[in-house]
């Protein structure tokens, strides 16, 4: 995979293939300002990407795996959905929204957020609207709200080059990702039909394959039905009552326990966190002495 220059935008790479903790960046070019967006593919390249010239530095959302090098750009203003502002500003409250409780989870998340992904706490930044087309001079962005990932994820669209910057509904195998505080499956949903809908021709997500230069087809169809096969394993299991310990020990989200054992479970347990909520919002299941069952 390399990187590719569509008019002026420019697709950036990430290292390993944009997995984490690295992801697929870009770069845009406007007569009046330069944007990265989602600064996290490569230290080397956002640094020589910084003799180019960058103005502003744009978020798709909050994760630490999409803001890893904004530090770099210092000077540079930070925009961002200002739903998904508050974890910028706080350690505390970043590990809130990823619903880190356990002293020992916190402590180990700082250590990683300071050491790794150098966080260093915000007190302003500036906010992108949703649905906002924002005019650079040359080059003009849509801005796309797609919530549910995090609240205010954003997408962008490029009509010039009918570009469509999908941020982390990244169309994998493993599926959507809604394990925060404030995901929503709901809201992950209306996302991927909204951007599904958008008539573009060359789509850019970022992590994994990255640039797809014809339509993804049955990969759209694919990411969502991940989130009905979640739903319907833990129907399944919930044929004999059991709780969310006895759930999680079923590796719905990841099939099979992986490690660092740590941070899977916890994974795992979010996950079905969410889908539990899903379902009782639904009605399909009920929670009876601490534990769940189908209706
Ligand atoms: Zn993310």
């Amino acid at each position: 995979m390399e990187d590719r220059q569509f008019g002026r935008i420019r697709f950036l790479c990430g290292e390993n293939g944009g997995k984490y903790p690295f992801n697929h960046s870009l770069y845009i070019q406007g007569d009046n300002l330069r944007v990265v967006v989602d600064p996290a593919c490569s230290h080397a390249k956002l640094t020589r990407l910084k003799e180019e010239g960058v103005d502003q530095v744009w978020l798709s959302h909050w994760h630490e795996d999409h803001i890893h090098y904004m530090n770099e750009f210092e000077g540079c203003t930070v925009w961002i959905s200002k739903r998904d502002f508050p974890p910028l500003t706080d350690l505390n409250i970043f590990m809130d929204w990823y619903g880190l409780l356990a002293p020992d989870q916190r402590a180990y998340w700082k250590k990683i957020m300071l050491e790794m992904f150098d966080f260093r706490p915000r007190q302003t930044a500036c906010f992108i609207e949703d649905d906002q087309l924002i005019d650079l001079g040359g080059l003009r962005v849509q801005t796309i709200a797609t919530p549910g990932h995090t609240p205010g994820h954003l997408s962008f669209y490029f009509p010039g080059e009918d570009l469509l910057f999908l941020g982390d509904y990244d169309l994998t195998a493993f599926g959507p990702w809604y394990g925060d505080v404030a995901s929503s499956i709901e809201d992950t949903i209306r996302s991927i039909h909204r951007l599904k809908n958008i008539p573009a021709s060359r789509w850019i997500v970022a992590h994994n394959t990255g640039l797809y230069e014809e339509n993804p087809g049955p990969l759209w169809d694919q990411y969502e039905s991940v989130i009905y096969e979640r739903e319907s394993k833990l129907l399944a299991a919930l044929e004999k009552p059991k709780t969310l310990e006895e759930i999680c020990a079923c590796w719905i989200i990841y099939g099979k326990p992986r490690q660092p054992k740590e941070f899977f479970e916890f994974n795992e347990k979010v996950m079905i966190g969410k889908h539990l909520e899903y379902a009782l919002g639904q009605g399909r299941i009920v929670c009876e002495n601490g534990r769940y069952r189908r209706t």
